[in-house]
Parts: C-alpha cells; sequence; structure tokens
C-alpha cells in the first residue's frame, strides 16, 4: 500500500486507469495528446452512462442508489464519477456503499473494467472512511451485473496501475504502438495507426531478415 499523497493539481482521470490498463499507447492519447474520437461504439458507451445520470437518486426498500457520485482520492491522486453507488441501510446509521460500472460491451477476460471499479471503491473508502468490499459491473450486452470482490490482488493491481498510469502522464511522452487483438477494438486504432507505424522498418529488423535470406 502506497503512503504517499497527491495535491489537487496532481489528480488524474480516474477512467485513465482503464485505458492504461487495456493499453498505455492508448491512455497517452487521450490523457497526455487530448485525443479522443468517438466512434459508434464509444457514442453507444456515452449516451448509456448520460442515460444512468440523468436521474440523481432513487430508494428502493432498505437501498438508497446515488447516480454520478463525484469521487476522489489523494492517496492514488485520482477524481472522477461513479455511474451508481448503492447505499444499503444496515442499521439506523450504518450504510454499506456499493459501487456498480455501466459498460456498453461484455465481460472481458482483462482487469481493465474491474481496475476502474476497484479504484472507485478505494475512492469512496477514502471519502467516508468505511471498507467497501465488494461493487458490480453491469454489461449492456448481455443485460448482467457481473458481482466484483475487491480482494487484495486486485487492490494490489489497482494501486500499482494508478501509479504507473501517474508515470505515464507526468512523464508526457506517449509510447510507441504494438499491434495486437486489442487493437481491434480501439477506439483510437485510426489515430494510431498500429499496423503502419509499428511495424516501421527497422536496422535491427533489416538486419534480421538480411540473415534470414539465403
Ligand atoms: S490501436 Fe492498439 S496500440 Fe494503438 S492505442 Fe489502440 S490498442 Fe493501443
Amino acid at each position: 500500500m502506497t503512503n504517499k499523497t497527491y495535491s489537487e493539481d496532481d489528480l488524474i482521470q480516474l477512467s485513465a486507469l482503464q485505458h492504461f490498463a487495456f493499453c498505455p499507447r492508448q491512455c497517452a492519447l487521450i490523457h497526455v495528446e487530448q485525443i479522443w474520437l468517438e466512434s459508434g461504439l464509444t457514442a453507444e458507451g456515452r449516451i448509456m452512462h448520460e442515460k444512468v445520470h440523468e436521474q440523481d437518486r432513487e430508494s428502493r426498500g432498505n437501498v438508497r442508489i446515488e447516480y454520478g457520485v463525484p469521487l476522489r482520492s489523494l492517496r492514488l491522486g485520482l477524481i472522477g464519477k461513479a455511474d451508481v453507488v448503492e447505499f444499503l441501510r444496515l442499521n439506523k446509521e450504518t450504510w454499506q456503499p456499493f459501487p456498480v460500472e455501466y459498460k456498453r460491451g461484455k465481460p472481458k477476460l482483462d482487469h481493465c473494467d474491474m481496475i476502474q471499479l476497484c479504484a472507485q471503491a478505494i475512492c469512496l473508502e477514502e471519502m467516508l472512511s468505511v471498507s467497501v468490499p465488494s461493487g458490480a459491473i453491469f454489461y449492456g450486452r448481455t443485460r448482467r451485473r457481473f458481482d466484483v470482490s475487491f480482494d487484495d490482488s486486485l487492490r494490489k493491481e489497482t494501486e500499482e496501475t494508478a501509479k504507473r498510469t501517474h508515470q505515464l502522464i507526468t512523464s508526457g511522452k506517449t509510447p510507441p504502438p504494438v499491434y495486437e487483438k486489442r487493437c481491434e477494438s480501439c477506439s483510437l486504432i485510426r489515430e494510431c495507426l498500429p499496423k503502419a507505424i509499428g511495424k516501421k522498418p527497422s536496422v535491427k529488423r533489416y538486419l534480421s531478415r538480411m540473415i534470414e535470406t539465403p
């Protein structure tokens, strides 16, 4: 666990962690170079978030639901918003927060979305002095909620991602592209040009080609 605290001026967007976990270059293109182009997929995601944020709050039995909740952690240096935080009434004075993030697609194999949700939980813990052991991600394509437990390993991964995302944004340097399967679902593939730039001729590649040629 990191003991460093950031100042208000050094806070980065909480969503940058999800971008960094997906691809550090994508994170730098958005948060360093400020490139953000809306594709059909990101528009769909934005509309879904806006719909969630249309309401302020509602109550259902023992659960009070808050929409678009502002978040901040000076320990991780993050600022952002939670789509939804459900507060479950445990007794007259105690409420248990439970963050819920809305995503357009379907559950992913990587941890990007879980890291973003865990960062939200860490913000809530710091702001409200409570422990937040779990939350959920709602995926639009499957229309199902996927519960996430904030165990030690996910917390460690989230803290490490926050640290590395800060380092990347502070450096002001955009890493070169590496073409991988994830590029096909990346909203910045046209600006990044991973196939063209990532395969730029290099002396090393030229020499290895020469060696391979009989
Ligand atoms: S196209 Fe690929 S390398 Fe480029 S930003 Fe997207 S995921 Fe990263």
